[in-house]
Parts: C-alpha cells; structure tokens; sequence
C-alpha cells in the first residue's frame, strides 16, 4: 500500500538540518472522520509543536498522508484537507522547531510499506543511540529517507527477523535507548508505547467507541473524549478494528522517570500529567520560591504566559500583589522557536509590552518559569527598567537549566545556557536585575508532591537541572571517545550536531 502523499514543499532543508525536539502525537482508531478528530486533537497540543503538522489516516484498504510546515490550522482547517484523509483511524503529529531549514522530509508521521504492510509512526521525544543505530543500518545496506531519528524504528521493524508486526516492534524497541511516546498505525489497528522510564508523556481516553491517544489531556478535552489513563512506562497498547484492547509490558517494570520539565514549562496548564495538575504544580512552585527566596517590593509580575501560575503562587504565598506589568500580544508565537538570536530578540520585543502606567516607580518581582539562553530575561528585565521600574528582582520557577537534554525538550548545546556558563551572581549581572534567584530542586520535588528528591534513582528525570542521565547516552559518548564512534559516519558536514547527538533532525 503506497501513501497517498500531499506533501506541500518536499525537501525543504537539504543542508543544515540540526535538532528540533518536543513535539506532540495524537492518534484516534474506532471514529467516523478519524482525520478531523486528530486535527482537533492536534490542535490543542499546538503548543509542544509550530513548526510543522501532519496526519496520517487508514481506511481500511490504504494509508493517506498529508504533512505541511506551519500550524494545524494552515494545513487542516478545510473540510477539503480532511476529506483527502478518509478512514476511522489517523495518527497526527505537531513538530516543534528551533534553528535552521524546515525539513518538511522529517515531518512525521512517517510511513513505510513493510513487508506485512503499512506501517505509520508518530514520535515524541528522541533516542539516545539514534545515530550509532542508524550508522550499523546504513552499514547493513539500509537507505534512509529522512534524518530523523524516528526513522530508525521503521529500519528496526523491518529488518527485525520476528514474524508478526508486532513482535518485530517490540523487537526494534528494544534496541532503541531514550525517550519515546509512540502511536503507530499498521493494517491490524493502533499500537501507543511509551519508553519504559516514561520520559515522555502519553494518554489514553475514550469517546463514544473510539478510543484516543494523546500527548497530553487537553487533547482529549477538545474532543469531548473521557480521560481514561496514562499510558504506564514501558507499556504497549494495542487496539484492534473490533475495539479489543491488549496491554503488555514487554521491558519489565523499571522504575518511571517521567520529564519534570513538562510541569515546569512544556504542558499546557489544563492538563493533568502525572495524575497532577500542571496548573497546581505552576502554583506550588511559586509557593516554594516565595518561601525560598522572598524579596521586599510592591507587585508580583508574571512574564506571560509561562510565569502566570507561579506568579499567583508566589503573590499568594507572600501576600504581595499579583499584577499584569507586562501585556502578551497572542499574535506572536513562542519566542523559543525564533531561528535566530536576532529573531528571537525581536520577537521578545513584539510578544510583551510593559504595562508603563501599573510598573512605572514600582519595586517589582519578575516571575518567569525557566532561563536557558537569558534573552528572554535581559529583555524583559530592561523593558521593565525603561517602563520606570525602581527595582526588579528576577525569580525563576525552575532550577538553573545547566544541561542539555537528550530527551526530547529542546535546549540549546551547554555552551549556550546560562547557567552552564555562569553562577547566579554573574547571571543576575547579565541579565542587569537586582537579585536573582531559582527554585531549588528541592523545592520543585516539594512542588509536584514528593517530600524527597531520591538521591539514587530521583523520582522523575531532571537531568537538565542536575545532569543525572537516566539511559545510557550512546551517541553522546562516542562522540566523546571517537575511537568509538563508526568509520563511516553517513552524516554529512552539514549536518551539525548539537549536544552532542548526531542525528542530523530530530522530529519527535
Ligand atoms: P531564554 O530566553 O533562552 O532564556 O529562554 C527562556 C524562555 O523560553 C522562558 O521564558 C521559557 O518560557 C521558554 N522556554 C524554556 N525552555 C524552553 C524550551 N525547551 N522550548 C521552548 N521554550 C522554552
């Protein structure tokens, strides 16, 4: 069964592909307009993704995709784009972007025709030893279509010796280190796995006889759909065309590391993760840094929209006003995704307007969730000084983001975070505040309701803020030790890359 592929602009980037991480994945079996149903889903997780968006559909006979660069509205909004995408079941999928050439060969899902089929993949987060996996593939005489990591799943599964497809699956997962929330669509049904710490998140729901799998709760929101649970690490579900539902936990039960980053920045506040709710643990951050690290001044403000809930938190806690110094234009999307430095400087300008009339001659707390690179802070913090603020004391909702990660959150390499580069005083002077301070771990753990951050096996990944890597970093070491690394790396020059992984794009 060959796709039947809108593809708008093939191959966009055919030179300087680099990492691109923190995506979205939706798939629904069991639904009349199973492709509307994922457009609306996806919509909802539009935040984990803005650079790209597609859906892949069955109908029983073939597959049909359709991907396209930008929003889900540009590429899904008309009844004339949905109707090319029959079928009662579909897997969708938002890609996030942070630099560089569009890659419309990387925007997922992906398809192969495999020998028992069709097979169709959507992938959030990003494996570890994607590159040394690809590199023994393309030794073996494999020939890869994109330079996602994703696509060396599809090489795993159809090379895998085991004779059903799922099998096959579970065979190639195995070889696969990292992170990864996975829909996949075959001729059989719907399979959703998540990686057996759980880094990633995934969810399932119901509506009506469908049964729905998304990134995030806010996705079965829009649909009407019922929460029905989280997706267990390591666990695999499958959902055949008869509505039967079979779970296995085929990598044993280690215990979960689930990203503590998507509390403190990546899910949207509405949704429930980790049975918690994100808005809640905002809130309790703030509550914890204003215990923390109080600070004398007249008004709490949060910079929008990702400092709004700790901001109620710690005017809450502190007794101090909560109130909007600076005014968010929705017209402007996240300031992250900005190619460039000098894009995403201008684009810090265009998103936020100081309220002059409420900060001007004010002592002011400045609430924002996370510093990685500092643009946004320098920013703010001077656009407050130039509304006539006569202090600003910077508090961050998160520790100091001082490592990379090589799980699907995009941060830039180390060399370009804040706090890899700096202590606290130096970024309080970089960033040109009166004081400065972060959540300590601790206090994020207290945050999310855990008394005690493990010391041996912490209770949710937080590499980025302590450098605790909870899977081995294949790529990562052997770029370290080239001695290691494979003679013939099939990754051009071009194709930087950053952190250290390899893998020239990343789609997940
Ligand atoms: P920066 O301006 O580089 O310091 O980035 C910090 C801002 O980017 C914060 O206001 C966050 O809301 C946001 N942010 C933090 N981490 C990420 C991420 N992984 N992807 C997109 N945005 C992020």
């Amino acid at each position: 069964m060959t796709p039947t592929d809108f593809v708008q602009h093939p191959y966009l980037d055919t030179d300087g592909d680099k990492l691109r991480e923190e995506c979205g994945v939706f798939g629904v079996i069991g639904a009349r307009d199973a492709a509307a149903v994922t457009a609306l889903g996806l919509h909802a997780l539009q935040h984990r993704g803005q650079e790209a968006a597609g859906i892949t559909s069955f109908d029983g006979t073939e597959f049909y995709s359709r991907r396209g660069t930008g929003h889900v509205a540009e590429n899904f909004s008309t009844g004339e784009a949905l109707a090319q995408l029959p079928g009662e079941m579909a897997a969708g999928h938002v890609r996030y972007s942070t630099t560089g050439g569009a890659g419309l060969r990387n925007v997922q899902p992906l398809y192969a025709d495999l020998a028992s089929g069709g097979f169709a993949i959507a992938h959030n987060g990003n494996i570890s030893n994607a590159m040394h996996l690809r590199a023994e593939l393309v030794r073996k005489g494999a020939i890869f279509q994109s330079t996602s990591d994703t696509e060396v799943i599809i090489h795993l599964v159809a090379t895998s010796r085991y004779p059903t497809m799922l099998d096959r699956f579970v065979d190639a997962l195995r070889l696969v280190e990292g992170a990864y929330s996975l829909v996949v669509m075959t001729n059989k049904g719907m399979v959703a796995c998540r990686d057996p710490l759980g880094i990633r998140p995934l969810v399932m729901g119901r509506v009506g006889d469908a049964v729905v799998f998304a990134s995030e709760t806010v996705a079965l929101d829009i649909i009407g759909a019922e929460f029905e649970r989280e997706i267990e690490p390591g666990e695999l579900v499958e959902v055949d065309f008869d509505g039967t539902i079979r779970s296995t936990r085929p990598f044993g039960r280690p215990s979960a590391r689930p990203c503590i980053f998507e509390h403190v920045y990546f899910s949207r506040p509405d949704s429930i993760s980790d049975g918690r709710s994100v808005y809640s643990v905002r809130k309790a951050i703030g509550e914890q840094l204003a215990i923390e690290s109080p600070a004398d001044a007249d008004i709490v403000i949060p910079v929008p929209d990702s400092g709004v809930p700790a901001a109620i938190g710690y005017a809450q806690q502190s007794g101090v006003p909560f109130e909007l110094g600076i005014i968010r234009s929705h017209y402007v999307g996240r300031t992250f995704i900005q190619p460039s430095d000098g894009q995403r400087n201008s684009s810090v300008a265009r998103k936020h307007n100081a309220n002059r009339a409420l900060v001007a001659g004010k002592r002011i707390i400045l609430i924002d969730d996370s510093i990685v690179r500092g643009t946004t802070s320098l920013k703010i913090v001077q656009m407050m000084r130039d509304a006539g603020a006569r202090e600003v004391h910077m508090r961050i909702a998160s520790p100091p983001t001082m490592h990379s990660c090589f799980y699907g959150v995009d941060t830039p390499e180390r060399s370009k975070l804040l706090a890899a580069r700096m202590d606290v005083q130096a970024m309080q002077e970089f960033i040109q505040a009166d004081s400065l301070a972060f959540v300590s771990i601790d206090g994020l753990y207290r945050a999310v309701g855990i008394e005690q951050r493990k010391a041996t096996c912490p209770q949710y990944c937080d590499a980025c803020f302590t450098g605790e890597y909870p899977t081995t970093l294949t790529d990562v070491s052997e770029r370290v030790n080239p001695q290691l690394s494979f003679a013939d790396n099939t990754l051009n020059g071009s194709e930087k890359t950053t952190r250290g992984k390899s893998v020239g794009e990343k789609a997940a």
